[in-house]
């Protein structure tokens, strides 16, 4: 039987690198949505020139064209991990029919923290190299490691920019997490620390008990 696990978290929350390194530790199949879509687009698939037609209408891609590209990327893996899926409780329902979850992850930080985590990113908008002015300075304020360009931050970044991507993720999201939440298989990793390793390492702790 297919194991299937879901991450769930906010931007800022850290779940992008909680999942690469926990797809490198354990070999699994990393499924995100917003990359298949893409990849079944570029490779001009059944499915793919369906997509891209939606997109030129300027119509919203509907939740079974998600399901379709998802189900087609999972068939015969052993193992896969979700990241940015199911986004709604209607692709819950259906990814409970072809891939029931056997274990859901919430990564949970307080506001506070993760408008810190935000609002600290500086972007070079010449290499796109990323910093932060706390967890990842430049050698030099201000000024790109790699090609001296100059740092700025991203409007997204912006403390009241960071709140409403916060308001909108959680009212979306949100629906989902309870329909999950009574489930056994249903646990939550406090994101609130500024050790990765240890994040880490107590996700890997809930999915050993797991296996
Ligand atoms: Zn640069």
């Amino acid at each position: 039987m297919m194991k299937t696990v879901i991450f769930i978290g906010a931007p800022g929350v850290g779940k992008g690198t909680y999942t690469s390194k926990i797809v490198d530790k354990y070999g699994w199949f990393h499924v995100s949505p917003g990359e298949l879509l893409r990849e079944n687009v570029r490779e001009k698939t059944e499915l793919g020139n369906k997509i891209a037609a939606v997109m030129q209408s300027g119509d919203l891609i509907d939740d079974d064209l998600v399901i379709g590209v998802i189900k087609n990327a999972i068939e015969g893996k052993d193992s896969v991990l979700f990241d940015g899926f199911p986004r709604t409780v209607y692709q819950a329902e259906k990814l409970d029919d072809f891939a029931k979850p056997s274990l859901i992850i919430n990564f949970v930080a307080d506001e506070e923290k993760i408008v810190e985590r935000l609002s600290g990113r500086r972007v070079c908008p010449e290499c796109e190299a990323i910093f932060h002015v706390k967890n990842i300075p430049s050698k030099v304020e201000g000024v790109c490691d790699k090609c001296s360009g100059a740092l700025v931050q991203r409007k997204d970044d912006l403390p009241e920019a960071i709140k409403e991507r916060l308001r909108v993720f959680h009212e979306l999201t949100q629906p989902v997490v309870e329909f999950y939440r009574e489930r056994e298989e249903f646990k939550v990793v406090d994101a609130n620390s500024d050790d990765v390793d240890s994040i880490v390492e107590n996700t890997m702790n809930i999915i050993n008990v797991d296996q």
